[in-house]
């Protein structure tokens, strides 16, 4: 048995005795490019990463559910017949709001009589709150071992459904379904590009291995507490945008619209919907550089789309920015914040033979403007979820 696999059984034996059926595992994800533009109908490009959630699960003879995480202290217990998505809290509203959600899949199916109680065990080396999804890699690894355990038959899809169900009606986050669908679909060296429109989605090669580059995270390991706030108004300025330009969502506007724009909203609106608007098609520059000229051809739709996320979309912090400014004159191909905004996460793409040198050379920055030491680390595009064992 492989390293990868033992620690997901072992800590499963531990807390409830016996080995599981079967262990299946789901990757964080980081975006590539693409940031809010998913609830503007828009494209998104994320990645699905070498960080994974494991679930260790084993079917019961009775109806109960007994969830646990090597993350935190203590077994969740609830019935199988009495979930409720308004009463559950905590992490474990993770794993069985995904339950929760699979229960009403599988009644609309007509198959809630191959359901059954289940143990479920967690491990992860996903770091939680970093911007990378941990919330998704643990939703869509309890999806997939439901669905297997409980023979649902349910597509990758629909599973990313499922999972966005629970994050948006049991733990109560607004969330689009790029998490999901990264988590699921992803494949090593490769890209997903995801209509959020259509939510059609295509795996784009990335080349990343063949050019000899590679991404780094950089976590600011800050966060603002107006981030909530600032994603609400930032919402509520796209809805307006699209109101006032006379559409259903800002998808349906492009670069030859900005005219118009301009001279219909107030500046900040303009400037909310020029991201959006610029931001789609850099998303679809990206694949495009990609297919036609290779990796090293993407670095300026990245620096583009930070600029734009600093100065139009202003969700960007003096961390994320010195992150930025700091890997590219280091050298960097292209960097940009990633995520939501308001603290988290940067990424940048630089060839492998700098990485080092550029993750030292930010610590030093960052170290000489007195910031936090932020926490910098390579990430590879990996395979979505899958079973393990
Ligand atoms: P992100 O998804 O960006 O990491 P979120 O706030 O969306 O941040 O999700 C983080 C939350 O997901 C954690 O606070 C925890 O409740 C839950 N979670 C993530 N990973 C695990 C895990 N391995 N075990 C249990 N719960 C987890
Ligand atoms: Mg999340």
């Amino acid at each position: 048995m492989n390293d990868v696999r033992q620690p997901g059984s072992e800590y499963f034996a531990s807390l409830f005795g016996g080995a599981p059926e079967g262990l299946w595992s789901a990757p964080g994800r980081v975006n590539l490019i693409g940031e809010h533009t998913d609830y503007n109908d828009g494209f998104a490009f994320p990645i699905a990463i070498d960080k994974r959630t494991t679930v260790a699960a084993r079917a019961r003879a009775d109806r109960l559910l007994r969830v646990a995480s090597i993350s935190f202290p203590g077994v969740v217990e609830a019935s199988l017949d009495g979930l409720d998505p308004d009463s559950l809290t905590g992490w474990a509203a993770y794993p069985l709001g995904v339950a929760w959600a699979m229960t009403q899949a599988a009644a609309g199916d007509g198959a809630a009589s191959r359901l059954a109680g289940m143990d479920l065990a967690l491990t992860s080396d996903v770091p939680a709150g970093a911007g990378l999804s941990s919330s998704a890699a643990v939703e869509c690894a309890v999806a997939l071992a439901l669905n297997d355990l409980w023979e649902l038959g349910l597509d990758r899809q629909e599973l990313a459904r499922i999972g966005q169900l629970a994050e948006n009606r049991v733990v109560g986050a607004p969330t689009g379904i790029m998490d999901q669908s990264a988590s699921l679909l992803g494949e090593p060296d490769h890209g997903i590009l995801l209509d959020c429109q259509s939510l059609l989605t295509e795996s784009v090669a990335l080349g990343f291995a063949s050019a000899g580059v590679g991404l780094l995270v950089i976590d600011t390991r800050t966060s603002h507490s107006h981030a909530d706030g600032g994603y609400a108004s930032r919402r509520r300025s796209c809805e307006d945008g699209a109101r006032l330009l006379g559409v259903g969502s800002l998808r349906a506007l492009g670069p030859d619209d900005l005219p118009r724009a301009a001279a219909l909203l107030d500046g900040q609106t303009y400037r909310r919907v020029r991201h959006i608007i610029t931001e789609n098609q850099r998303v679809l520059d990206t694949v495009a550089a990609l297919r036609t000229s290779g990796a090293a051809a993407i670095g300026p739709f990245l620096n583009e789309s930070h600029l734009s996320m600093r100065d139009d979309f202003e969700i960007s912090t003096p961390e994320l920015d010195l992150a930025v400014s700091s890997a590219q004159e280091l050298g960097a191909i292209g960097a940009r914040m990633t995520g939501g905004g308001f603290g988290g996460a940067a990424l940048a793409l630089v060839r492998n033979d700098d990485a080092a040198r550029v993750s030292a050379g930010i610590a030093r920055t960052f170290a000489r403007a007195g910031y936090t030491a932020p926490h910098v680390f390579p990430v590879a595009a990996s395979g979505g979820a899958r079973r393990d064992l």
